[in-house]
C-alpha cells in the first residue's frame, strides 16, 4: 500500500486541534497533518458566525494560559474575535502550514501488523500515521429535528451552524426552534428587524444578566506592556469559574445546592425585573435545577419577549406545512424563515465523530455502547494503541474548554515525552488503568449535581442516552493538569 505517512495525524483544526499540535511541535515532531472538513481554522468559531454570537467565559480565561491575549476589546468578546484569536495562535505558533482544509476523515482503524493507523479520507486516499489524535470538539455535529413535514416547507431554513450572512432578516417572518444557549444570543439580534418572531420553546433556559466590560485601548496598551496585569484578571475570573464549577457541579451533594438555589433566584429575579406579564414569566421558568442544563447570560433575552411581535409557543410542533408551523394546540404560524437553534447530535453522532477500530477490531463507538463511555484521563482507550482522543467521556473540565485543553496537552507531553526516551513505537493504556479511572469518576460524580438535583425535565446533553452523566471530568482545573503530569506511566503498555 503506498500512502502518505505521518508520525501523527490530528482530526480538527479547532483550539483543541491546534493545542495539540503546538504541543507536538514543542516536542519536535514536524511530520504531521492537521485535518479539517471545513475551508479555515478555529472549529466552532468558524462554523459558527450567526448575529450575537459572544463567548460567555470571560475571554481572560477563555484563552490558552501560554497565550495571553491583550487585543480582546471586551471581557466576553464576540465570535469575529475569537476566531481571530485562533488564527492568530496558529500563525504565531506556525501550525497553520501543517493543515489540510475540505478535507473530511471518514474513519480509522489501526493496522497491527505495520502498528499504523490507517486514516481513510472521504476522496478515497489513506494516510499512515504512527499517532493518532482527535481533536473533533464535544459539538461539532449539528442537530436537525425530525420534524413531520419539515420537507415539505416552501420558505427558507438555516441551521445556526450554516448562517448566510447576507441573509436580511428586515420585514420577514420568522420562527426559532430552540432555546438553547445560541438561542439566546440570536433571538434579541432576530427581533430587532424581523416583522415577527416566534420563538417555539421545548424547555425553558435559566438566563442570569451579563455583566460585561469594555476593555478601553488604554487598558489593551497595559496588558501589552504589562502582561501580569492581564494574568491578574485572569486569576480572578479563573478563580469565580473554577469556584462556580466546584460548589455548583461536582461538590453540590457537600453544598446543598446552595449555589444552585441563589443562581436560581438571580435568574427569577431577572424575570421578574424584566417581563410584566405574568403567564409568559411562568412559561420562561424552568422546571429543574440550577445547572442540570447549561445556563447562559444574557441582558436582552427576557426582555425580547415583552415585544408586540415576538410569541413565544411553548405547546410543541405537530408538523410543518408548506407556509408555516402548525404547533400541537392547532394554531398556525405562517412563516417566510425558520431558523433551526436546535444544538448538536452529541452522543449519537459525536463519540466518536469519526469510526475508529482499534486492535482486534474494537469499534470505539460500538464498544462505548456496549459496555459504558470511558476514556482514561478523558484521553486514551485500552485496545487503542497511539490513539488520544481529545473529546471524550470524562475529559471536560465544565465551563472553559482551554483548561481541558491544557490538561490534555501536558498528558501529551508526558506520554509522548515517555515514547521518544524509550525509543518506544507504541502505548496502549491497560485495562486496569483504565477501568480504575472509570470507577473513580463514577464514585466523584456521586456527590455532583447530576445524581442530587432534580434534573429529570431537563433535557440535558450532560446525560448520555443511558442517562449517565458521562460528559463532565468531575475535580479541579489544578487537580487535572496535576494528575496529567503525573499518572503513573505503568498505567499505559509502552512498547
Ligand atoms: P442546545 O443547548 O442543545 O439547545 C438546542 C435547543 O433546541 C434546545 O432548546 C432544544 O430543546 C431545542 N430542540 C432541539 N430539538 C428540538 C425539537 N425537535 N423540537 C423542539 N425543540 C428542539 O444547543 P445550542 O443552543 O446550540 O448550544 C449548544 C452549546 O454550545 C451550549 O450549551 C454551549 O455549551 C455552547 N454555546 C456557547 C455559547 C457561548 O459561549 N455563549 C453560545 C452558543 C452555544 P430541549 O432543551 O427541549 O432539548
Amino acid at each position: 500500500m503506498t500512502s502518505e505517512r505521518f508520525d501523527a495525524v490530528i482530526v480538527g483544526a479547532g483550539f483543541a486541534g491546534i493545542g495539540a499540535a503546538i504541543q507536538l511541535k514543542r516536542m519536535g515532531y514536524e511530520n504531521f497533518v492537521i485535518l479539517d472538513r471545513e475551508d479555515d481554522l478555529g472549529g466552532t468559531w468558524y462554523v459558527n458566525h450567526y448575529p450575537g454570537l459572544a463567548v460567555d467565559v470571560p475571554t481572560t480565561t477563555y484563552s490558552y494560559f501560554f497565550e495571553p491575549n491583550p487585543n480582546w476589546s471586551r471581557l466576553f468578546a464576540t465570535g469575529n474575535e475569537i476566531k481571530q484569536y485562533a488564527d492568530d495562535v496558529a500563525d504565531k505558533y506556525d501550525v497553520r502550514r501543517h493543515m489540510r482544509f475540505s478535507t473530511t476523515v471518514e474513519g480509522a482503524r489501526w493496522d497491527e501488523d505495520a502498528r499504523l493507523w490507517r486514516v481513510g479520507l472521504a476522496d478515497g486516499q489513506t494516510l499512515s500515521t504512527q499517532y493518532l489524535i482527535t481533536a473533533t470538539g464535544f459539538l461539532s455535529q449539528p442537530h436537525v429535528p425530525d420534524i413531520p413535514g419539515i420537507t415539505e416547507f416552501d420558505g427558507r431554513i438555516v441551521h445556526t451552524t450554516a448562517w448566510d450572512d447576507s441573509y436580511d432578516p428586515a420585514g420577514e417572518r420568522i420562527a426559532i426552534i430552540g432555546t438553547g444557549a445560541t438561542a439566546v444570543q440570536l433571538i434579541p439580534e432576530l427581533a430587532k428587524k424581523a416583522a415577527d418572531l416566534t420563538v417555539y420553546q421545548r424547555t425553558p433556559i435559566f438566563v442570569v444578566p451579563k455583566f460585561d466590560l469594555h476593555f478601553s485601548e488604554r487598558a489593551k496598551r497595559l496588558f501589552a506592556r504589562v502582561p501580569v496585569t492581564q494574568r491578574i484578571i485572569r486569576a480572578v475570573t479563573d478563580s469565580i469559574y473554577e469556584w462556580v464549577v466546584s460548589v455548583g457541579v461536582v461538590h453540590y451533594w457537600r453544598t446543598r445546592g446552595r449555589f444552585n438555589i441563589a443562581a436560581a433566584d438571580l435568574s427569577k429575579t431577572l424575570r421578574w425585573a424584566t417581563i410584566r406579564d405574568k403567564q409568559l414569566r411562568a412559561k420562561l421558568t424552568p422546571d429543574y435545577d440550577f445547572g442540570c442544563k447549561r445556563p447562559t447570560f444574557s441582558n436582552s433575552y427576557y426582555r425580547t419577549f415583552n415585544k408586540p411581535h415576538v410569541h413565544l409557543q411553548d405547546g410543541g410542533i405537530a408538523r410543518m406545512e408548506a407556509d408555516g408551523i402548525v404547533a400541537n394546540d392547532g394554531t398556525k404560524t405562517v412563516v417566510d424563515t425558520l431558523v433551526l437553534a436546535t444544538g448538536f447530535d452529541l452522543w449519537e453522532a459525536n463519540f466518536p465523530a469519526i469510526e475508529v477500530i482499534g486492535r482486534n477490531g474494537r469499534n470505539l463507538g460500538k464498544w462505548w455502547r456496549d459496555t459504558r463511555f470511558q476514556a482514561y484521563q478523558g484521553v486514551s482507550m485500552p485496545l487503542f494503541p497511539n490513539y488520544l482522543s481529545l473529546a471524550s467521556p470524562y475529559a471536560f473540565l465544565g465551563l472553559n474548554f482551554f483548561n481541558t485543553m491544557e490538561y490534555q496537552m501536558r498528558h501529551m507531553e508526558r506520554l509522548l515525552g515517555e515514547m521518544k526516551q524509550r525509543g518506544a513505537t507504541t502505548f496502549e493504556v491497560t485495562e486496569e488503568a483504565n477501568t480504575r479511572y472509570l470507577d473513580r469518576m463514577t464514585e466523584l460524580l456521586g456527590e455532583s449535581l447530576f445524581l442530587n438535583a432534580d434534573c429529570a425535565s431537563a433535557r440535558s446533553y450532560y446525560f448520555n442516552p443511558s442517562g449517565e452523566p458521562t460528559l463532565l471530568r468531575p475535580m479541579s482545573t489544578r487537580k487535572a493538569i496535576k494528575e496529567a503530569g503525573e499518572f503513573p506511566l505503568t498505567d499505559y503498555q509502552i512498547n
